[in-house]
C-alpha cells in the first residue's frame, strides 16, 4: 500500500511496481474515474466529489474496494493499493477485511509540498488509460498517449482550488495514517525525489527488504 501527497508520484510508481511484481494495481482514483466515464448516475455523483477535491464517502469507497479485494487475482497474487486507505476509518476497515492477514507493508512516498505543487500544475493524463505525463515528459506524438493512443489532457481536479482542498484533506485525514502504520510496525518511508527510475529502484529495494523481513519474522 502506498501513501503520499497528491503529485508524489504514487500512480506512476504503482503502475511500475505492479508490472515488476506482476500483481494487480488497485487505484481507487482510477476506479472512480472509470465509473465517471461510464456515464452512469453513480458515476456523476462521484464526479461531483472529485471535481471539488472532496473525499468520496466511506460507505461507497469501502464497498468498491471490498468487492475488488474479493476477486480471485488479488486473493491469489496479492496487490498494490494506491489511494486507499486515506482515512483512519478506511485503514481500520481494511485491516478487518484482510484479517487474519494484513498488508505486507505501507510505503510513505515522501515529496515536499512545494515540489508536488509544481508537479501537479504540469501534470497531464491520458483520458483513456490514465498514464501520467508532464511538460517535461510528454508523449512522443503531440498529446497522444504512447500507450493507447488516447488524448492526453489536464485532470479536472488539477485546478488550483481542488489541489488546495486535496492537499488539506491529505494533511488532516491521510497523514495521521503514517503514525497509525508506524505504530503497527508496517511503515517504510521512501524518498520520492529524483527520476522515476531512481524512485522505482528505491521502492523495490525497500519492498524486497521488508518482505524478506516479514517472511523471516512473522510469516506475513
Ligand atoms: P489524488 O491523490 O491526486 O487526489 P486520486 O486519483 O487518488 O488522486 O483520487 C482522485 C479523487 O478520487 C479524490 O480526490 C477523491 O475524491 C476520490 N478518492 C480516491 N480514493 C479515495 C478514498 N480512498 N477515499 C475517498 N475518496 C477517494
Ligand atoms: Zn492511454
Amino acid at each position: 500500500m502506498i501513501l503520499g501527497k497528491q503529485g508524489a508520484g504514487k500512480g506512476t510508481q504503482c503502475v511500475r511496481l505492479a508490472r515488476h511484481y506482476v500483481v494487480p494495481h488497485i487505484s481507487t482514483g482510477d476506479m472512480f474515474r472509470a465509473a465517471e466515464k461510464s456515464g452512469s448516475a453513480f458515476g456523476h455523483k462521484l464526479a461531483e466529489y472529485m471535481r471539488a477535491g472532496e473525499l468520496i464517502p466511506d460507505e461507497i469507497v469501502l464497498g468498491v474496494v471490498g468487492e475488488r479485494l474479493d476477486q480471485n487475482d488479488t486473493k491469489s497474487r496479492g496487490f498494490i493499493l494506491d489511494g486507499f486507505p486515506r482515512t483512519a476509518n478506511q485503514a481500520e476497515a481494511l485491516s478487518k477485511m484482510l484479517a487474519p492477514r494484513d498488508l505486507d507493508l505501507a510505503v510513505d512516498l515522501e515529496v515536499p509540498t512545494d515540489i508536488v505543487l509544481k508537479r501537479l500544475s504540469g501534470r497531464r493524463v491520458c483520458q483513456d488509460c490514465g498514464t501520467n505525463y508532464s511538460f517535461q515528459s510528454r508523449p512522443r506524438v503531440d498529446w497522444t498517449c504512447d500507450v493507447c493512443g488516447g488524448e492526453v489532457v489536464q485532470r479536472e481536479d488539477d485546478t488550483e482550488d481542488a489541489i488546495e482542498r486535496r492537499l488539506k484533506l491529505y494533511e488532516e485525514q491521510t497523514e495521521p495514517l503514517i503514525q497509525w502504520y508506524l505504530e503497527r510496525d508496517m511503515l517504510v518511508a521512501v524518498d520520492g525525489l529524483g527520476t522515476p527510475d531512481e524512485v522505482t529502484a528505491r521502492l523495490t529495494r525497500a519492498i524486497d527488504r521488508r518482505r524478506a523481513h516479514n517472511a523471516a519474522h512473522t510469516g506475513r
